[in-house]
Parts: structure tokens; C-alpha cells; sequence
């Protein structure tokens, strides 16, 4: 009796350890068969490493390529090279991350049928992105390096995201050959979201968010800057006396004196805290791109460190991509919707994926938003009213970073406050000179390309 219920009790531990594998490998097929069958070995899904079914169609329905029998892109060069960074190229050296991310969804493999709907021809993956938006963004760029973003921050939708130089994925450069002049360096480089920047005087936009709250009554004070400030024993310094200042006209005029002072007087703490609010040292992730962390570091940082951080110098670096999501946050109010490149995804005559709109974490106060938005625009109205666009209001700053002795990044970001084209954006030009004189216009010319890409969907 006593081994009859010995190897009972050992058949039930047994039996459950069956019950609780299957269990497991059921909770892990549910949650991860989509990953396993989009496994780049898969021969089903793959040929040599390419995927072997599905299209990728921009926001108007163009088709950017076709994977289905052999890689074709685009029929004009113009799309095909504004798309590269998104879509990848023959060789692999800029993979094609978005069309990865989706396979699963793209291939029509469901947990029931397997990968069955491929045979009925493939899916479609319909991006967020206008490639007319971004053609014209390229040309505007004009061959500088760096990176150009517009997206809609009440829905999420990324309409522009590029990346100069880039070239035509059916005639590739030879780097050892072509680049001599240094004309394709970093050509590799999605710089959207995979570059970061000294972001210069753009950055007094995170430093005001943090005094606005932290110093109270800050907005009503004026200011007196006589070109230079001394802190620490070191200076400070603008490109002349500002003389009197409103805060507002700080900004506009950009008044590193006065912001050296904000920054003091805001402190270490608060501004880091509005850094982190920002997620400007964190990693996004978009639809299988995941953005690369700016810096923002003041732990070892003297008082006249401190001033310059404010000012968007000293170690500080931003990701274009993030820097354009805290402009959306500016313009909604304190928080905006999560960037997104994938609208919707078919496979096999049904809708297998369709995007949806979420909110960012809050990065700023509703009041310090308001104050930003205002002084933006005054900046617009006062500063580079070149940019602004009949019709609608441009919020923006522009920046100047300096790099080396003789090297500038030039930023421009901001925002249309207008419900009917809630655009975000920002240019970043290498070696760009100043912001305002190399940024606005790119920036103009690529809003007026988006809102027409809104105009016509309507
Ligand atoms: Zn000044």
C-alpha cells in the first residue's frame, strides 16, 4: 500500500510538472510566437535575410518599396533617397528597423493559421510619414548634414524624419572613394533619432520650463544685462549689452546673462528634474527605432558649469526626436501625444494593426506651458517673423550651439498653434552657422509642405 501511494504521489508530481510546462510554453507562445516566426532565419519569412513578402506605402498610400519578389524601392530618386534611413538599404548597413518590428503583422502570421495568409499576397505597412514632406525637407537641407522633424503632437503621427546626407539606395555610394570630401560621413546614421546634439539656446525652453515653477513671480521681473556676467571667477558672456530686459524679451533676444542667472538661481535639482520630465536622457522607442538618450549631467557641475548647462552648452546633448516631442508638450498644454512612424498594417485583406494615439508622461506645468507658448510666438513676431506663415501662429527659438572654436550647430524648434495643423518640429543643421538664419527658413518651407499634406486629406 505504502508504494502504491509513494508512486501515486510521484505520477501527480509529475503530472503537474507536465501541466505547469505546458501552461509555460502556452503564456509563451501567446506572448512571443509573433518575435519567433519574425526570427531573420525563418525560411518561410525570409530570403537571405530580406523579408520576402509585403509593401511599405507612406501616409498618401505612395509605395516607398515592395519586398514581395525581389527589393524595389520607389520609381523617383528624390523619394527613394528622403526614405533611405526609414526603409534601409540593399546591403544592410542601415537596417530596415520599422519593417522588422512589423513582419509578423505584415506577413499575415496569426497564432492559429501560422503564416497562411502569405500566401494570399502578402500585407501592406502604411507609415504615418508623407514622402513628399520628406523630399522636400532633403532638398531643403541641400546636402548639410543633420535632421529635419515635423510631427502631429495631438495624434502622434510623425509626417517628416530625416536624415542628411543620404544617398540613393539603388546607386550606394563607395565610401572609400566618394567620401574623400567628407560628404557622406555619418551617412549611416539615422541622426533623427539615433544622433545627439549640443542643443544651444533652444534648451533656455527646458530651463525656463524648470524656473517658471521653481522661482515664483520670475515672469513679472526684468532683467539688466551689461554683456557679460561673472560666476565662479569665469564669464558669461552675449554677443553685446542687452542693456533692460522682460523675461519675455530675454528669450527673444536670447540673453545668455539672464539665463546664467535663471539657472542659478533655478538650481541643480530642478533643472535636472525637468531634463528627466522631459525624457531627454531616456531611450524611446517608435515603432521599432529606439532613440538614442541625450546627456544632461550636472552632478560634477561649479556654478559657472551650472549657467552654461542652462544655456544648453556645457555637456548637455539632445535627440532631435525628443527635443521635437517636448515642443508638441509645449504646445498641448504640458503633455503630447507619443511620436508614431506605422499608421495601420494589412496582411491578407484584413487589418492586422492600427495605430493609437497615446500621451506622453507630463513634461511641463500647464501654466509654465502657457507662458512658454506666449513667449514663443513673441519670439516669432519679434525675431524671425521670416518664419511665420499667414494664417497660422509659428511658436519657435532658435539656437546656436557651439561645438569647437570654429564649429556651430545650428537648431530651430517649435511648434503651429492651430488645431487644424497641431504641427511640432525641429531642424538641426551641423556646421550650420546660426540657427535662425539656416533653420527658419528649412523649417518654413517643410511646414508649408506639411499643412498641404494635411490640407489634403481633408
Ligand atoms: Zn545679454
Amino acid at each position: 500500500m505504502k508504494s502504491i501511494a509513494k508512486r501515486t504521489g510521484f505520477a501527480l508530481i509529475l503530472a503537474c510538472v507536465l501541466l505547469f510546462g505546458v501552461l509555460a510554453f502556452a503564456i509563451r507562445y501567446f506572448l512571443f510566437a509573433d518575435r519567433w516566426v519574425s526570427f531573420t532565419g525563418n525560411p518561410h519569412v525570409y530570403t537571405n535575410g530580406k523579408l520576402n513578402t509585403g509593401e511599405i506605402l507612406d501616409r498618401s498610400g505612395e509605395v516607398l518599396y515592395t519586398s514581395a519578389s525581389d527589393q524595389t524601392y520607389s520609381n523617383s530618386t528624390s523619394l527613394r533617397k528622403a526614405t533611405l534611413h526609414l526603409i534601409g538599404d540593399k546591403a544592410g548597413n542601415i537596417p530596415p528597423r520599422i519593417l522588422r518590428a512589423y513582419a509578423s503583422k505584415l506577413f499575415g502570421y496569426d497564432k492559429l493559421n501560422g503564416t497562411a495568409a502569405m500566401e494570399t499576397g502578402g500585407g501592406e505597412l502604411r507609415l504615418t510619414i508623407s514622402a513628399q514632406a520628406q523630399a522636400v525637407a532633403m532638398q531643403a537641407m541641400n546636402g548639410r548634414k543633420g535632421a529635419v522633424g515635423v510631427y502631429n503632437y495631438r495624434t502622434g503621427e510623425i509626417l517628416c524624419a530625416v536624415s542628411s546626407p543620404s544617398f540613393d539606395p539603388l546607386d550606394p555610394p563607395n565610401l572609400e572613394k566618394d567620401n574623400r570630401d567628407g560628404r557622406y560621413d555619418g551617412v549611416y546614421i539615422y541622426r533623427f533619432f539615433h544622433a545627439s546634439y549640443t542643443p544651444g539656446s533652444i534648451f533656455k525652453l527646458t530651463t525656463l520650463a524648470a524656473a517658471l515653477d521653481a522661482v515664483p513671480g520670475l515672469a513679472d521681473e526684468s532683467f539688466t544685462c551689461t554683456g557679460e556676467r561673472i560666476v565662479n571667477g569665469e564669464k558669461i558672456t552675449c554677443p553685446k549689452a542687452h542693456g533692460q530686459l522682460t523675461l519675455r524679451d530675454a528669450l527673444a533676444q536670447s540673453c545668455n546673462c539672464t539665463f546664467a542667472e535663471i539657472a542659478l538661481r533655478t538650481g541643480k535639482s530642478a533643472l535636472k528634474g525637468q531634463a528627466e520630465a522631459e525624457r531627454l536622457t531616456e531611450n524611446i522607442e517608435i515603432d521599432g527605432i529606439t532613440t538614442i538618450r541625450g546627456h544632461f549631467d550636472l552632478s560634477d557641475a561649479s556654478d559657472n558649469d551650472l549657467a552654461w548647462a542652462g544655456i544648453g552648452q556645457y555637456t548637455d546633448l539632445v535627440n532631435p526626436c525628443q527635443y521635437m516631442v517636448y515642443m508638441g508638450a509645449i504646445a498641448g498644454g504640458g503633455t503630447a501625444a507619443e511620436p508614431c512612424l506605422v499608421a495601420s498594417a494589412r496582411s491578407g485583406g484584413r487589418e492586422t494593426y492600427a495605430a493609437r494615439t497615446e500621451q506622453t508622461p507630463r513634461m511641463l506645468s500647464e501654466s509654465a506651458a502657457r507662458t512658454l507658448r506666449e513667449f514663443m510666438r513673441y519670439n516669432v513676431t519679434k525675431m524671425y517673423s521670416g518664419v511665420d506663415i499667414p494664417g497660422v501662429e509659428v511658436c519657435a527659438k532658435s539656437g546656436t550651439a557651439e561645438v569647437g572654436s570654429d564649429y556651430n550647430t545650428a537648431t530651430f524648434a517649435g511648434f503651429i498653434a492651430d488645431s487644424d495643423y497641431p504641427l511640432a518640429f525641429i531642424v538641426v543643421v551641423e556646421e550650420g552657422g546660426a540657427g535662425s538664419s539656416t533653420c527658419a527658413p528649412i523649417a518654413k518651407t517643410v511646414l508649408q509642405a506639411c499643412m498641404n499634406v494635411l490640407d489634403g486629406e481633408r
